[in-house]
């Protein structure tokens, strides 16, 4: 039995302005699945995510992105958002004084609308978000902070994987933060990948940090360069990633 899958992305060419940054970008993402999307820095790993979110300013030439089968590029952001497409922080970056939570629950009601179910009120959202900390074995104090006003990068992933929990996308796309993670932070996210894997739904998690693998295990391992995935294999890809480096596999090509 072949089963739609939920992204598709064929033969990708994108870029910004003059440059061509995707160049044949191809991967198939079905229920269930974590990928893993591994590449040098500059490889195109972040502009695939921004293209797939619909961030402004990047143009396709090229190729096509489907989603549970429909066209998601003609999707705005905030469309994408209520069909369950969740990259992180999409939502307001660094307002002071505004408590993240509030933008949180607004998001989920939003997609729980277009669901057709019932908005939570501000007792169940807290129920709901007390519960996601628990699982999630976060610090209550999470919810306390403004958003993203002066996290540093290990605590922006810590939200961002609460976000997720929330949330509950059908496609979940974490990208690495510029910033180092410390181990904590790494293995927080990591456990919240693994925690939040669910059958009806997928992961792309992008990094160039071959250590995250210690801790996520991904059913497909890809290896991005110069703008496209020049190879695919299991978690013992990137197993061979930590032996032989880049190098090693961009040498056998
Ligand atoms: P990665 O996330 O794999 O490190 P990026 O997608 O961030 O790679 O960048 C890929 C290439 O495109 C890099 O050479 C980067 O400098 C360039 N690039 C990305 N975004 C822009 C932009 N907005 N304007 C100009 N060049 C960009
Ligand atoms: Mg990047």
């Amino acid at each position: 039995m072949s089963k739609q899958p939920i992204l598709e992305i064929n033969n990708l060419h994108a870029g910004v302005e003059n440059k061509k940054i995707l160049k044949g970008f191809s991967l198939t993402i079905h229920a269930g699945e974590v990928h893993a999307l591994m590449g040098l820095n500059g490889s195109g790993k972040s502009t695939l995510a921004a293209i797939l979110a619909g961030r402004d300013g990047y143009d396709v030439t090229e190729g096509s992105v489907k989603y549970f089968g429909k066209d998601l590029l003609e999707l705005d952001p905030e469309e994408r958002a209520r069909e369950g497409v969740f990259l992180a922080f999409q939502y307001p970056v660094e307002i002071p004084g505004v408590n993240s939570t509030y933008f949180l629950k607004a998001a989920l009601n939003e997609i729980r609308k277009h669901k057709g179910q019932s908005e939570l009120d501000a007792i169940e959202f807290l129920a709901l978000v007390k519960d996601k900390i628990k699982v999630l074995e976060l610090n209550e104090d999470l919810l306390k902070r403004s958003v993203n006003e002066g996290f540093s990068g290990g605590e922006k992933k810590r939200a961002e994987i609460f976000q997720m929990a929330v949330l509950e996308p059908k496609l979940a796309i974490l990208d690495e933060t510029d910033s180092g993670l410390d181990i904590d932070a790494l293995k927080t996210v990591s456990s919240g990948v693994n925690k939040l894997k669910r059958p009806d739904s997928a992961q792309l998690v992008i990094t160039h940090y071959q250590r995250l693998l210690n801790y996520i295990i991904p059913d497909f391992v890809h290896v991005m360069a110069d703008g496209r995935i020049v190879k695919s294999g299991g978690k013992e890809l990137a197993l061979e990633l930590e032996a032989n480096g880049y190098d090693g596999i961009l040498k056998q090509l």
